[in-house]
């Protein structure tokens, strides 16, 4: 097993199939968050587990990549809920064996540019509070009636994620309780809840100044999502001290221990299905690993569209489910190197966002409809300020990243080209998105100016690429009110030996994906096999 270092951010085993073991009691496909708790977690409870990984490196959306001396994250800009003894601080401590620590972002973890304003959300739920208060004198019933709602989001939450994972005598037995947890508000689209709190439409684009940490305006998604995401950062934004890539390389040894691996490059082809039971996985090179369980983390679109046959898809019904769930929007990266540490650049670790105007939904739609419109959200990120250790392992640079949404169709007919030979026009599309996202930059921070040694672009094709999402989507799939109630996005299937896992089962997020893993080992094991290992976790 080769040693991985810092500096070359290849993570987990290339993948050979004289490298595989003789018999895994189960196959993971995708070492995204999702897949390598599931892994981890059966990894402890004995079971000997195959992480099959196509990219690269392992990790999913936590892995980060280098190139002109700089490192940069895809797909973790900010966590919550880790800077105390919380459900999931204890998790990742779990996972990671402690070996995982985090760094707390400033006070001020988000700055929201609406139009020519500027508002901001500070750490800490009284902060918070008084805060938006400082910032909305007028409106202080309605901050409080809002932080009330968020609790009662809190409470049910638990319910809403056992759901997933309860039979049918459970669910009977279970159902006083889970009347009581859920109520009608959590379904109901964001706007229309906080319309009832208030009228200020800027205090309500305020509140839904995240929006794109879930993908969708505030008239699109559910409040349930809306209220989650709030409160996962309401004490604070935390970011992975080394890179996000040590998330994975802190949880891969708890696999290793129990005879299990994490291999990268091996692109599963099909979920081979007899007699209408999972029988193993076939790879592109066209190796076939048997095994008596197939976990997928490789999204729902994936897992029954590209994976399993189109007929077996069809007999399972899940063709027909897939109806009822759309994919998230797709996005362009702006990846940014800078000569000087972010100390001596004075970057914040502070996200921004921002915005043209406090109505995000038509925002949306205009863009959608005309490329010229402005950017409906422009999200900037300095991750080398977030992690203390960014300098230790590149001295004397900087990083910062742009994130901003651009609907898929835009880039599709260049989808069958090679990732960097995708020709001339592609080249000068990017380009041109590219310098009116720096734009924004220069905008915000004009000192900066001069300062930009290297920045490449990333379109829906790149993630679709790197991530194999096969519409380049950000987050899975969309959370809008209808994909929130759907109760077949859950770990079982109703193909015996199949299970899935990750953000499509929960919520996106690392901690989403991360919950859902533990939700699928629940599933696989049974309530009464994890209660031990819970109890450890939680202890
Ligand atoms: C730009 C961006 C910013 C984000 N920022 C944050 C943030 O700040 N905080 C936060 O909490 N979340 C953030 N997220 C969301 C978060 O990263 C994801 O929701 C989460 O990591 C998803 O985990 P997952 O395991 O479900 O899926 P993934 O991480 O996508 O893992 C799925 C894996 O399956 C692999 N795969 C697919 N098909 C196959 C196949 N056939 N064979 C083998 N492997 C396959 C893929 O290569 C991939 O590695 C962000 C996401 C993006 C894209």
């Amino acid at each position: 097993m080769p040693k991985m270092t810092p500096s070359t951010l290849r993570i987990g085993y290339r993948y050979r199939p004289g490298r595989l073991a003789a018999n895994y009691d189960a196959v993971v496909i995708g070492s995204g968050m999702g897949g390598l708790t599931t892994a981890a977690m059966l990894s402890d409870l004995g079971w000997k587990v195959c992480v099959l990984e196509q990219h690269y490196t392992a990790g999913g959306y936590t892995h980060t990549y280098e190139r002109n001396g700089y490192e940069w994250d895809v797909g973790v800009h900010y966590i919550g809920e880790v800077g105390a003894k919380t459900r999931s601080r204890q998790m990742f401590d779990y996972l990671s064996d402690g070996k995982l620590e985090w760094a707390p972002m400033d006070e001020e973890y988000d700055r929201f540019y609406i139009g020519d304003k500027v508002f901001n959300a500070k750490a800490g739920k009284q902060k918070f509070r008084d805060n938006l208060i400082r910032q909305f004198p007028g409106e202080e019933k309605a901050i409080d009636r809002y932080l009330k709602l968020l609790d009662k989001v809190g409470k049910a939450l638990p319910a809403y994620g056992m759901k997933r994972v309860f039979g049918f005598w459970h669910y009977v037995a279970m159902w006083p309780y889970l009347l009581m947890k859920s109520s009608s508000f959590l379904f109901k689209n964001t706007y229309d809840v906080l319309s009832r709190l208030t009228d200020d439409q800027e205090l309500i684009a305020v509140l839904c100044g995240q929006w794109g940490n879930m993908g969708l305006p505030p008239k699109q998604s559910t409040f349930l999502m809306h209220a989650m995401i709030v409160r996962h950062y309401l004490h604070g934004g935390y970011y992975p001290v080394g890179g996000s890539w040590r998330i994975a390389d802190s949880i891969i040894p708890k696999i290793q221990a129990a005879g299990g691996e994490v291999f990268t490059y091996a692109r599963v082809e099909n979920i081979v299905v007899e007699n209408g039971k999972v029988t193993g996985v076939k790879m592109k090179d066209g190796h076939y690993i048997a095994c008596q369980c197939v976990i997928s983390s490789a999204g729902v679109g994936n897992t029954f569209q590209q994976l399993l046959s189109a007929n077996i898809a069809e007999k399972s019904g899940y063709k027909q489910k897939l109806k009822s769930v759309e994919p998230s929007f797709s996005h362009l990266g702006i990846y940014i190197g800078l000569k000087s540490t972010a100390e001596e650049l004075k970057l914040p670790k502070t996200n921004f966002w921002i915005y043209p105007n406090s109505d995000y939904d038509s925002a949306v739609e205009r863009f959608i409809e005309n490329q010229d419109a402005p950017f409906p959200v422009v999200y900037i990120s300095f991750p080398s300020a977030k992690d203390p250790d960014y300098v230790v392992r590149h001295p004397g640079t900087a990083t910062i990243e742009i994130v901003a949404p651009a609907p898929y169709q835009w880039f599709e007919k260049w989808r069958d080209e090679t990732w960097g030979k995708r020709g001339e026009d592609y080249d000068a599309f990017k380009a041109k998105l590219g310098e009116r996202l720096m734009a924004h930059l220069y905008d915000k921070l004009p000192e900066l100016r001069g300062k930009v040694d290297y920045y490449e672009v990333s379109t829906p094709l790149s993630t679709n690429w790197f991530a194999s999402y096969q519409r380049g989507e950000l987050y899975g799939l969309a959370h809008t009110p209808g994909r929130m109630k759907q109760k077949w996005l859950r770990p079982k299937t109703t193909i015996p030996g199949l299970w899935l896992t990750g953000q499509d089962i929960l919520t996106c997020g690392v901690t989403g994906a991360m919950m859902a893993g533990m939700l699928t080992t629940t599933s696989i094991v049974g309530i009464r096999k994890i209660a031990p290992l819970m109890k450890r976790i939680y202890s």
